[in-house]
């Protein structure tokens, strides 16, 4: 066995060794088959939240209705869910109502494809009811059971089968997509932080491109938010090399390729439920490659931008200009890093030393001062040091 599963065992050992089983389950077990890196360890026990609350002191109830809690141990953080059947379905979504089994079989059946339904002992033992195994090896898809059943038990299970193309460059089994096909209106029923958070997952891949395609091809743009009608929108977005672009690039160049201006870009993105933040992350960069496309970087944009957005802004200039050398990057960088100042906050003058030399109120003449300051230290006419601004200001106002 490896890491991480090697330090998770002791967990194991101790639910075990209260009378319960224990095993690692879904996608870290995916993950280890496919000899990938593993991010998190997933743990699935017959222990019901309460009993393995008595078993490990530190836990946090992180998801107790759907029988998961966090278990703090050694440092590390494992997520502990109960084996659980999903028997009632509302609406075409995750069930409202969860039952706690003590049967891993029956846990395994509800999980959504067959290389996810996977489990493995403390001992590296694989048991694998639904040959999630060979779906690996052939790089296949495939639900657990009927697919048109189990796209209608949760209809986001379509999303997450596109966004596993993306992650894992497999493909979706012929049966399953067609009930995909069939069923796609059905994420109509789904909140938009769980489409979100697949499409997330979808950006990120490296086969980005297939399942972007398979997003057009199976309709499910259709029932996403502000992409009804958006067909040849996206499929703009399939003609630039994508590979090298973060989450956040791929929905900067979504946004682009849709061409949304000004509030359309707030609304399209509040629709999707992305926090404030993020928002204004992506509006700064739609905003700075528009400058970007007409002309270089201005000093004071580069001071405006910060670091991030000027790396993201760049990359994405040169997506959509084709360029494959991005020397430009570390270039803009480079100009950045070098400016006198990162922030108003780091002038050596401030609006009460201002009122003082000129012996004025506070009023709108004040920031405008400041303004002319910032921007002259910025572009190299005056040093930030409160002695030559002060010299400076008494020579531009006897010019
Ligand atoms: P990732 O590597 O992206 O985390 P994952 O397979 O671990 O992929 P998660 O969303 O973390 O995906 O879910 C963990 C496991 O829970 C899955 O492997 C699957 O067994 C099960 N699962 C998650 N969502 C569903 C769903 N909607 N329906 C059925 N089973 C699901
Ligand atoms: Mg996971």
């Amino acid at each position: 066995m490896i890491e991480p599963f090697l330090s998770a065992v002791p967990v194991l050992e101790k639910l075990e060794m209260a009378g319960y089983e224990a095993y690692f389950v879904g996608g870290s077990v995916r993950d280890f088959l496919l000899h990938k890196t593993i991010s998190d360890v997933d743990i699935a026990t017959s222990a019901t939240p309460d009993e393995v609350k008595k078993i490990f002191p530190k836990t946090v109830d992180i998801g107790i209705e759907h029988g998961t809690v966090l278990v703090l141990f050694q440092n590390q953080s494992y997520e502990i869910t109960t084996f659980r059947t999903e028997a009632e379905y509302q609406d075409f979504r995750r069930p409202k109502e969860v039952t706690f089994i003590r049967v891993l079989s029956d846990d395994l059946q509800r999980r959504d494809f067959t290389m996810n339904a996977i489990a493995m002992n403390r001992e590296g033992k694989i048991i694998d009811p639904f040959d999630g195994q060979t779906a690996i090896k052939e790089k296949i898809i495939r639900t657990v059971g009927d697919a048109k059943e189990r796209f209608q038990e949760d209809a986001l299970r379509m999303m997450r089968a596109v966004r596993f193309v993306s992650q894992l460059s497999f493909h979706i089994e012929e049966k399953s997509l067609a009930a995909l096909k069939k069923l796609v209106s059905l994420l109509e029923n789904i909140a938009i932080e769980r489409k979100r958070e697949e499409f997330q997952k979808l950006f990120a891949g490296a086969n980005r491109k297939q399942a972007l395609e398979l997003i057009i091809e199976t309709n499910i743009y259709s029932f996403l938010p502000g992409l009804q009608n958006k067909k040849e929108e996206i499929q703009d977005m399939l003609s630039f090399n994508m590979d090298r672009l973060s989450p956040r690039e791929m929905w900067a160049l979504l946004g682009y390729c849709l061409k949304l201006k000004g509030k359309e870009i707030e609304g399209f993105f509040r629709n999707w439920r992305f926090p404030l933040k993020e928002i204004r992350e992506i509006q700064h960069i739609l905003l700075f490659l528009e400058k970007r496309l007409q002309s270089e970087w201005s000093t004071y944009d580069l001071y405006i931008a910060g670091k991030a957005i000027i790396q993201s802004t760049e990359i994405l200039y040169l997506v959509l200009e084709g360029i494959r050398e991005t020397s430009s990057i570390h270039h803009f960088l480079q100009l950045y890093k070098e400016l006198p100042l990162k922030s108003r906050s780091q002038m050596k003058v401030t609006g009460n030393d201002l009122m003082i030399w000129y012996e004025r109120n506070a009023g709108p003449w004040l920031k405008e001062k400041l303004d002319h300051v910032e921007l002259a230290i910025l572009e190299g006419h005056v040093a930030n040091d409160k002695q030559r601004i002060k010299e400076w200001l008494s020579r531009c106002n006897h010019k």
